[in-house]
């Protein structure tokens, strides 16, 4: 990744630290309203953290 964020970033679900090492797919999510995408939060999330909140058999790109 050109931008190291592991050990600076809390994931937004369970609030421990993302560790790349550990999480090779951990993610930024960028929040925006439909209607004015220009983006007003950033947040972190471990893909596992995502995945599990997600509903069965939705389709993710890391998997
Ligand atoms: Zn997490």
């Amino acid at each position: 990744m050109s931008t190291d964020v592991s050990g600076k970033v809390m994931c937004c679900f369970c609030y421990k630290i993302i560790r790349l090492e550990e999480d090779e797919n951990a993610m930024r999510v960028r929040l925006a309203r439909l209607s004015d995408l220009r983006p007003k939060q950033e947040m972190y999330t471990h893909s596992a953290c995502l995945k599990e909140r997600l509903p069965g058999g939705f389709d993710v790109w890391w998997e």
